[in-house]
């Protein structure tokens, strides 16, 4: 098999020990003779697995009981209406959301659907042009929830420091960096994050929702996007994702297998350092976010001269280096590292990126 390494924003690449385990029990799981695609959700064998995906989940992000963990449908994009739809059911209707990127804008273009949503600036531009992020950003301070988002995925912006909002529930959007190192859940009223970048393949969704905000819903918000139903069923309210919710527990047998979120944290670490380390020293390359700022797990780069684009991306192609266009957005180059990405494939990146610059340069 040719080895390629895969640097799509999502959905992402997956640990190759998970797609073997999917790949030996994919038509007999757990000698029941029959795929786990084909098991009822309400079945003894499923629910068990269910659960277990669950708890490890718990374990690896050590979520305090308070706090329920939701397998939900509708990706990213279906909790930008889940989070004010469930909020906002009561008087008042004001919440705020810090803009860092494409994807913080685009929560807030949902939440006009609902709330008396105003936009606060999060990042802005330094002395040399280069993206930053806003230090202490004011919120209203009737404000029923703050909404952010920490990695924002196409720009390569990543916020290491939760923003200050008091009493005021922060909702955070961590579609593009869940799992990738430690958190501490209890500073969160939500986090929410689409599967298919560090948690297993599209079509699931998990919310991590605290207890005391399950019963401020519109009474109007559809059954498929209400947290309170969606605890008080486990999660079946319908039928699951079960594939990918199946999946998802593979990957987190897997982080906890390798050291759980501190190891992938220093491992984070190391790849990011290593390719931005690569661009900052060669004057073939560059990256337009402050150090302080970058993503560990989207990295945005331009060629000096971007006429040589279309022969990166064929070069880079053919050398087994998948999908490093920029998004349509942004332009240029960008690698996605995120959790299932092992160094070798950053190093091997980097040593084609050098090649060409020598080639070209
Ligand atoms: N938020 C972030 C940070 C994202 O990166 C994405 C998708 N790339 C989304 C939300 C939207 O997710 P979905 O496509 O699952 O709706």
């Amino acid at each position: 098999m040719k080895k390629v390494y895969n640097f799509c924003a999502g959905p992402a690449m997956l640990p190759v020990e998970v797609m073997q385990q999917a790949q030996r029990e994919f038509i007999d799981f757990a000698g029941l003779g029959v795929s786990v695609m084909e098991l009822s959700h309400r079945g003894k064998e499923y629910m068990a697995l269910a659960a277990e995906a669950e708890q490890d989940l718990r374990d690896l992000l050590n979520i305090p009981d308070n706090y329920k963990v939701l397998f939900m449908h509708g990706g990213g994009r279906g909790q930008f209406a889940a989070v004010p739809m469930n909020l906002l059911g009561g008087e008042n209707k004001k919440a705020d959301y810090l803009i860092s990127g494409v994807w913080s804008k685009a929560a807030l273009t949902e939440a006009h659907k609902y709330a008396d949503a105003v936009a606060v600036e999060g990042v802005t531009k330094d002395a040399q042009g280069h993206f930053t992020v806003v230090e202490k950003p004011q919120f209203r301070a009737d404000a029923a929830y703050v909404h952010y988002c920490p990695n924002e995925t196409i720009e390569g912006i990543e916020m290491f420091d939760l923003p200050d909002t008091g009493d005021i529930p922060l909702v955070a959007d961590l579609s593009s960096t869940i799992l990738s190192r430690p958190i501490d859940i209890s500073k969160f009223g939500i986090i929410y994050a689409g599967a298919q970048k560090n948690i297993g393949p599209s079509g699931l969704c998990i919310a991590i929702v605290r207890d005391d905000l399950l019963n401020q819903a519109r009474a109007d918000v559809p059954a498929i996007l209400d947290y309170k139903l969606t605890a008080d069923n486990d999660s079946m309210f319908n039928t699951p994702p079960t594939y990918a919710w199946y999946l998802a527990g593979l990957v987190f047998k897997w982080l906890k297998r390798i050291g759980g979120l501190e190891a992938m944290d220093k491992l984070n670490q190391e790849k990011a350092d290593y390719l931005y380390n690569y661009i900052d020293n060669s004057p073939f390359y560059s990256n337009n976010v402050d150090p302080k700022y970058r993503s560990r797990m989207n990295v945005p780069f331009h060629l000096a001269n971007s006429a040589l684009d279309a022969e990166f991306l064929a070069e880079s192609k053919a050398a087994g280096l998948m999908a490093l266009k920029g998004h349509r957005i942004a332009g240029g180059m960008r690698a996605s590292i995120y959790n299932a990405m092992p160094l070798e494939g950053v190093k091997a990146l980097v040593s084609f990126m050098d090649e060409f610059a020598k080639k070209h340069g």
